[in-house]
Parts: structure tokens; sequence; C-alpha cells
């Protein structure tokens, strides 16, 4: 980095985070050689803290700054740069100069001869230039030996970006499900032209590998080739894209006000991530759909599953969707073998309420896509932050009733009325019960060992005192190197002794095993009356 400082002291800050990912990652861990100097010599730096660095200038004579980062890391919130490409969050990379975030930052990539740079910023003299830090870090970088696909979204230029290929090859009319899952994106949000502009989608094939990350003008999606032979696998694909598109609107610009500027040296507590990710978790759902790629039964079969999800996990009884929002930094990314039984995923009951609430809305003469539209035309487009009573006030106007409702299911552990808001529809959740027996453990076989994973609350191995770690070794005598032995082992039986080794001491203790529910299924009510049924049509459109 180059510049010429206005001031004698300089503060140097490495970033914490990846804005789109809440968890601290401390990307400095990756930095080494480090070295500040102007035309003179070096310069001394003094450490404020591990990310934080201070010079105390004598001159301001320009001023050169260089460092090394390891990218070793193919995630969409790191980098990566091998002999075969290079992919780049730059809030992994880049250095903020205090003083200098909202000042035009100029960038350029040195690259093999044979390889094209994409970023998606305005191309400025030997780069591009960025309006300020922010913007910067917020630039995905790619290159390599590859080549754009460009699209078009209501008539802005969209470039595709593939980086490897499925081994059958891509699905048929690819390109066009793209286009048509962005645009039900801008019509669900009323506003024809996308929020970003030079588009650019950058879609990362792998063996292994799912998650997207947002950006103001583009979005870093990884999938698994694998999951592409299935025409559900295909769907889920379709529902990445569309969640990262909505994000252009839903927390890049239309943010909870504690992230309107973000503070990228520490954690930021925002319990609006709940609208930001679980809002566009349910409506990722819906693109394909009103995209013309999927139908209502398949829409029922995932939702019923995004459903299921929810009432399978005992930690809403623990953690309310505000709490989950908040503690994002410290539990959603740092899972633990309790996490399931004492946490739920902001993403998935945001969801859950997101269906609530516009149920309810749609039954009041309203609909969610209404407050959304509501939202990015009052604190998006102009982007200034939105926060809970911002949502009350536009919610009052529907309804006085309605900010405690959405109080109770933001702030209680109670559960938010799913089966009350399917039957409204005309829709019932089904229990799925579990065929083999129920023993509560999640086991792990490696190596001829079966390990305990987790012990679920209040199940038969929670109450066979059974705990993370144990290797299972027999039951009934018979001795169980394999998950399926387990199940066998129990079928019929009331009680079983099981034999196992903690700590390198062996024990025995007895179990229960029980009958259980195994997931949630949505269906049709066959009984639904013609206003469930008029409700059921209002609410499978985007409007
Ligand atoms: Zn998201």
């Amino acid at each position: 980095m180059v510049w010429t400082p206005q001031w004698n002291r300089q503060i140097l800050q490495f970033p914490v985070w990846t804005p789109g990912s809440y968890t601290v990652r401390d990307h400095v861990q990756h930095l080494h050689s480090l070295r500040l100097s102007n035309a003179s010599s070096a310069l001394s730096l003094r450490r404020l803290s591990p990310s934080r660095w201070l010079c105390e200038l004598t001159t301001l004579e320009p001023l050169t700054l260089t460092y090394a980062i390891e990218s070793r890391d193919l995630t969409v919130r790191t980098g990566l740069v091998d002999p075969d490409f290079a992919s780049l969050s730059l809030a992994s990379v880049a250095m903020e100069i205090e003083g200098s975030r909202w000042l035009p930052h100029h960038l350029e990539v040195l690259a093999p001869s044979h390889w094209q740079v994409h970023l998606p910023l305005e191309p400025a003299f030997k780069g591009w230039l960025a309006k300020d830090f922010d913007a910067l870090i917020d630039t995905p970088v790619h290159a390599g030996p590859f080549g754009v696909k460009p699209f078009s979204v209501h008539g802005h230029r969209h470039d595709l970006l593939l980086i490897g290929s499925p081994p059958f090859g891509w699905p048929e009319g690819f390109i066009t499900d793209i286009e048509r899952v962005c645009q039900a994106t801008c019509d669900l949000m009323g506003t024809p032209p996308p929020a970003g502009d030079r588009y650019q989608l950058v879609l990362q094939l792998l063996e292994k590998g799912y998650g997207g990350l947002e950006h103001d003008h583009s979005a870093v999606l990884q999938f698994n080739w694998s999951a592409l032979a299935s025409k559900k696998g295909y769907r889920q694909l379709l529902q990445l894209i569309g969640h990262e598109y909505l994000h252009q609107w839903n927390v890049r610009r239309l943010r909870p006000v504690e992230l309107r500027p973000y503070d990228y040296s520490q954690p930021v507590i925002s319990e609006g991530l709940w609208f930001a990710e679980g809002i566009t978790s349910y409506y990722d759902l819906f693109l394909p759909l009103w995209a013309g790629c999927s139908d209502e039964a398949m829409l029922l079969e995932d939702f019923g599953a995004e459903l299921s999800s929810v009432l399978m996990s005992p930690g809403r009884s623990i953690q309310s969707l505000s709490m989950s929002a908040e503690e994002a930094w410290v539990k959603l990314y740092k899972a633990t073998p309790a996490s399931r039984d004492t946490q739920i995923s902001y993403y998935r009951l945001g969801a859950a309420v997101a269906f609530c609430l516009d149920v309810r809305l749609r039954s009041l003469g309203s609909s969610l896509p209404v407050l959304l539209r509501h939202l990015w035309s009052a604190y998006g487009e102009s982007c200034r932050g939105f926060c809970r009573d911002d949502l009350h006030q536009w919610l009052t106007s529907v309804d006085m009733g309605l900010p405690a409702e959405l109080d109770q299911w933001l702030d209680d552990t109670r559960a938010v009325p799913l089966e009350q808001s399917a039957e409204l529809l005309g829709l019932r959740l089904v229990p799925v019960q579990q065929k083999s027996p129920h023993h509560g453990l999640m086991l792990k076989q490696s190596a001829g060992d079966l390990v305990v994973q987790r012990v679920m609350h209040n199940s038969p191995g929670m109450r066979a005192d059974l705990v993370v770690g144990d290797e299972i070794l027999a039951i009934n005598g018979f001795r169980v190197r394999c998950i399926d032995a387990v199940a066998d082992l129990m079928r019929n039986c009331r009680e079983v002794k099981l034999s196992f080794a903690r700590r390198g001491l062996m024990k025995e203790t007895l179990l229960q095993p029980e009958t259980a529910i195994e997931s949630w299924r949505l269906d049709i009510d066959p009984q639904a009356s013609s206003g469930q049924l008029a409700l059921r049509e209002q609410w499978l459109k985007n409007v």
C-alpha cells in the first residue's frame, strides 16, 4: 500500500471479521513480514492490539506498507491463492489506515499473464477504483484462466463466473434459470433494476462445500457438484443464488442500524441479523417457484423441511430468536456437541417467524412483501439503518396488536405459532415417526470404534448417563462396530445393557429405547375451506 500521510500519528488496522459472516476470524493470524517505510528508511511500528499498529512519523513523506498473507483457505469469507487460481475476500487481506476509510482507494492486482482478473469495481488507471475502504473490502477478487458468461436481469448486464464444472455438464437452461431467479428477486422487492450494478455472480463448484457470501455488487457461492445430479440439489443451488441475490437489498443496503457503518475492529451485536438472514432464508425457498423453476409441491416439501428443522431443535426452548442473533459471534459459527440442544439457528427460526408474520399479515389484508418494500423505500434506498422500532411503527399501521406479537416471537422461547399459521393456509404439520428405536445418541464411526458425538437432551441416552466421547462397545453382550448394528440390537427391546469405555475404563449402563418423532412434513389439508384455500393461493404469490 502506498499513501501520503496527513498526520504524524498513523494507525493501521486489520479487520477482525468479514461482513456477512458474524464471527471473529482474526484474519491477522495469516499476516507476516509487515514493513512500513518512507523514501528515507524503514519505520518502526508499535503493536497496540493483535490487529492494530501505531507509527509516529517525523515527516509526512509518502509511505509504503508491505506485508504477506498466507491465503490457503478456500472459503467465501477468506482466501486461497494456488497454481490454479486465486479467490480472495479483501476483508481478509486489506489493511485500513485510520482517517482514510472514506477516501477513494486504488487497487492493482498482479497476476500471471495467462490469468484473467475479475472483480466488480470501476476500472481505473492500471487497476480499479473503490469509492472508499468499505467498497474495497467488499470486493471479491478472482483470478485464473477462466472467462465470464454474461446474462441479463431486467436489461442490466451481469457476469457469471464459473470456477469448476460438473462432470455430467451443466443442467439444461442453467443460465436462463439464474436470470429468472434474479428477476423474481427484483420483482419481490418491487424494484425492476437490481440494487447493485456491474453485478458479478461467482460460483465455485467443488467436490465438497456449500455456502455463499453477499456483496454490494456481487455474490460468491460454493456448491458441491455431486448435488447437481438431482433435481432437488439443482433447486437448492437456485435457492442459494436467490438467497445471495436478495441480500443485495436485505442486509447490504437495508441494514440493521448497529451495522451502519461496520466496525471492523470488534464484534457488533445486532438482533437485526434475524431479519437479515431469516427473511432471506424464507424467500430463497419461494424464488425458484416464482421463477418458474419449481412448483407448489416442491415448495411445500422444502418449506416443510425448514419448519421440521425448527421443530426438531430442542435449543429453541432455551435460546430466543433475538438472543440467537446477538450470540451469533460466539455460538452459531462455533458449534459444540451441545449446540443443537441449547441453540437455535437465527436463519431457520428467522424463516419460521417470517412465515408466521407473512401469514398473519395476509390474514389482515397485507403481506410480508409489502413490509419488505416499505422498509426498502424508507431505510434501504437511503442507506439508513433500521431497528425493531421501525418494524413496530409499520406493523402498528396494520394492527395495533402486531408489535406485541412480533416481540413475543422474537424474545420468548415459547414456540412461534407454526401449526396455527399452517392451518390458516389449509396446511398441516404432520409428525413422521422414527422407524428405528430412539436412543438419542449421535454416533461417529471411525476405525471400528463407535464414539458418541452428541447426547440429545431428555433422551434415553441422557437418562443412561452417557456423555460425549464415550465409546460404545457392546449391546446385550454383542460387540458393535457400526451405527446400523446399534439400532438392530435395540429393536423390540424395552431395555438393553450397554457396554462402553470412558477415559480408558470399561463401564456398563442400562438404556431404555423409545419411539420418537424423526421429522415433520407439511401436508395439504384435503378438508381445507374455501377461505383457507384463498389465503394459500395469496401466500404463494409475491404480492
Ligand atoms: Zn444469508
